[in-house]
Order: C-alpha cells, then structure tokens, then sequence
C-alpha cells in the first residue's frame, strides 16, 4: 500500500499538496466532508461486527501475532528514515491474512495498532491523516474480509492449497488493493481537483508493488493457516523486501524538490543534461525554457508565505498537467522553474511555453475569501540555435527572460540574439 508520509494507503491529498502540512480545518470543505464520511462508516463498520462477532482465543492470537510481524517490519526500516509525500510499504502482507483468516471486525481494527506505532515510532503527522489512513485501509480490508467469508465457510480451506478458495483469496486481495485505492484517490481528487486521475491511481512501478503484495500477504496467510510458528520464516523475507523498497524511495525522493513534488535543480540538471547529450548524438531538436512567476513577492506580502506555497504547488502542478511524460521539468529555486522539451523546435517550443502561460494564468488558488491568480514569463532557448550545452542554454534563457520581465512580464520571449555561426557574427532572433 502507498501512504502519505509514512506506509500503507495512497496518499491524502497527493504529493505535497496543501494536505501535507495544513491541518484538516484548512482543508477544502468536500474533503472534510469526504473524510469525515469515511471515518465515520468505518467506526459504525467495526461496532457493528463487533457486535456480531464472537471473540475467541485463537482468533486474538492470530491477530497479536500477525501485528508484532507488522510492528517489526516497521521497527526493522524505521532507522532507514520514511520518504516525505507518498511512500510504499509492504504492511498489507500482514493485513491481508487478518483479512483472510479472521472474522471482518479484525480486518477493520488492524490498521490502528501500526497507524498508531508509525505515528509514534517513524513519523508524526497530522493526526486526522493517520486516522482516515486506518480507516481506508480498515474498509477495504473488512470489505474483501466479508467477500472472502460470505463464500468461504472455514477459512483453514485456504490452507489446502488448492481450488476455490485460493482463487477467491486472490479475488478478495485485490478488491482490497482496488478499494483502498479508489478510496485515498478520490480523497486525493477531492483535495485538488487539478491532479490527473492517472496520476492518483495506478502507474505500473505501483500495479507492481500492488501485485508483489498480494502475493505476499497470501503467502502469508497460507503459512500462517498451516502454523503461526511458520510466521517467524515469513518475516525476514518481507522485512528485507520492505528494507529495500524503503531504500529505493529514499533515493527517489533525494532528486524531488519536497514542495512542488518536480524534480530538484541538482536532478533537473542531471536529467537534462543527458537529454542534451541525446540530442547531439541522435541529430534531434530540443528546447529549453525558464519559467518565472510574475511579482510572487507580492502573493507573499499580501496573503503570506504558507498561501505563496499553494499557489508555488498550483503553478507546478499545472506545469507538470501541460507537459508530455517525457519532458523534464524541474524547480530550479524560489518561484523557478525550468523545462526541457526534447524534440522540440522553435514553433513547437513556443507553442508549449504559450500554452503554459495561459493555463498559468487560467489557474486559481483560494485562499480565505479571495481567489489568487499569477502569470509568469518565459524564456526560451533552441539548441543549436541560442546555444550548445546546458550553461548556454541556460544563459540564453535567463537573458529572454530578463527581456520578457522588462516588457512586462506575463510573456513568451526568446533571447535578443542567436548564437553565432561558426566563424560568423551573432544575429538577432526576436
Ligand atoms: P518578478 O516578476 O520580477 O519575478 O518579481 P517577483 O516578486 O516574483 O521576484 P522576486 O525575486 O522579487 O521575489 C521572489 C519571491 O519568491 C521572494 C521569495 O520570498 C519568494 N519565494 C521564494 N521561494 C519561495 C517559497 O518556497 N515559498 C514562498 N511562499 N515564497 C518563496
Ligand atoms: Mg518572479
Ligand atoms: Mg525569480
């Protein structure tokens, strides 16, 4: 599962988005909403199987042990760190026997001890967050727990390895995976309605996790059903999984700039100078602009820094909405960001850099009782054409964007002259 700054359930609000910092009455009025409904069926879900379920021994044992294997893991990777914005764990691998092998109420209740460690012990977050993870998780679990249970009398049928049961577990663990994603991408939607579903929904790294889960938590709950002794081979395997993905998320999020979700200017650069290489090599065109908000000081002094950095995360979002998968588009410090278009040329760069200024402009923040709109500038620079390597690039463009803020701001301009010929003399662009 995928959780916003901690482990398991997709994240509250996407990457850093104003659900990342501000508390639950600062949010959009359709998300409280939203949240507190969830909330809200999950406690009425959990008292009203409690009611109907008849507690046993056995049944707690299973439910203790399969929560210190979860408390372990999370002890086991809390010394790595915990990756700000989304983040995946493997938690579900021990969730989804809970599901499986123990009456719905337990599914429901899983999610609020290791909720409750991952808020002690690796991150403190915003409560509310913590509390609409656990019960997302402890919906969609009790959902696929109630399927699996209306079909399957006696659970231990898992256990035989064969036929129905198994095929219905696998069923269930993936309704599991789909409703507890449908249920933060909705929340996620709901926070900002700019974000692309595609972007709150599966991308393939996350169909993989979400596959690689699934086989884990049933793994699990066949061991588990065969002997709860077993669980002591399962853990340092999944331990270890969980070890690494942590490992590869801590690097992911060491080339994202943590406020605008976009790459880091360290990483920009990296990127974009392999794609200038490419582009030597191949023959191919490429583009580069600079992009600038328009008197962002001001947005500060009037409505302050905290309502600066939604309208910073808007502009980067709206970017990021207008450009193609693989454009590369990165903050490159204070209220700058820069974009590489590989295979562009000039008409198509503009044609990029225009739209980009209009959906800018089109864009609206709230903030109290005002709706905040900014512009921004653009320079462009061509390869070849306004210069050779990155630094050149980069200076061609700073020098057009001087010339856009000189000529008012809120517009596209290239630099005033293009790069000279070999042996010639510069001549004018624009
Ligand atoms: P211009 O049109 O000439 O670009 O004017 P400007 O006000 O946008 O430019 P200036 O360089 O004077 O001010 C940039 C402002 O951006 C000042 C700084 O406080 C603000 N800023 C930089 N980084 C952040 C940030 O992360 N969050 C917020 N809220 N403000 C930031
Ligand atoms: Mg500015
Ligand atoms: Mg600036």
């Amino acid at each position: 599962m995928t959780a916003p700054s901690q482990t398991s359930a997709k994240p509250i609000g996407g990457p850093p988005s104003r659900a990342g910092r501000w508390p639950l009455t600062a949010q959009r009025r359709p998300l409280v909403g939203y949240l507190f409904l969830i909330v809200t069926i999950d406690l009425v879900a959990i008292v009203g199987l409690s009611l109907v379920t008849v507690p046993s021994v056995g049944d707690l044992l299973v439910f203790c042990s399969l929560m210190a294997c979860g408390a372990v893991c999370i002890e086991a990777t809390r010394r790595l760190g915990m990756p700000a914005g989304v983040s995946r764990d493997l938690l579900s691998a021990w969730w989804l026997p809970v599901a499986l092998l123990l009456p719905p109420v337990y599914a429901l209740l899983a999610p609020i001890p290791l909720q409750i460690l991952l808020q002690l012990r690796v991150r403190a977050t915003v409560v509310y967050r913590r509390v609409v993870t656990s019960a997302a998780i402890g919906l969609a679990a009790g959902a696929a727990s109630l399927v699996f249970h209306s079909q399957v009398d006696d659970p231990a049928r898992l256990t035989e390895g064969v036929g129905w049961p198994i095929v219905l577990a696998v069923g269930c663990a993936a309704l599991f995976t789909i409703l507890n994603t449908a249920l933060i991408a909705v929340a996620a939607h709901t926070a900002d309605p700019d974000v692309r579903w595609r972007d709150v929904l599966w991308d393939r790294e996350s169909l993989l996790l979400d596959a690689v889960e699934l086989c884990l938590g049933l793994i699990v709950a066949i061991m588990c059903g065969l002997n709860l002794l077993l669980l002591v081979l399962a853990l340092p395997p999944v331990m270890l999984l969980q070890r690494s993905l942590m490992h590869a998320q801590l690097q992911a999020a060491a080339r994202t700039d943590p406020k605008t979700g976009l790459l880091n200017a360290a990483a920009w650069q990296r990127e974009a100078d392999t794609e200038i290489v490419r582009a030597h090599r191949t023959g191919e065109m490429l583009a580069l602009l600079i992009v600038d908000i328009d008197h962002f000081k001001r947005v500060n002094d009037t409505y302050g820094h905290l309502v600066g950095d939604q309208v910073l995360i808007g502009v980067a979002a709206t970017l990021r909405s207008q450009l193609r998968d693989y454009d590369v588009v990165g903050r490159f410090g204070g209220e700058e960001f820069v974009v590489l278009l590989p295979r562009a040329d000039l008409a198509e760069a503009r044609r990029v850099a225009e739209r980009l200024r209009s959906r800018v402009g089109r864009m609206a923040v709230p903030a109290d009782d005002a709706m905040i709109t900014v512009t921004i500038s653009l320079g462009v620079a061509i390869m070849n054409v306004h210069g050779h390597d990155l630094i050149e690039l980069l200076a061609a463009a700073d020098l057009a964007l001087y010339r856009a803020k000189e000529l008012g701001r809120d517009r596209v301009c290239l630099p005033a002259q293009q790069m000279p010929p070999p042996g010639g003399k510069p001549a004018t662009a624009c």
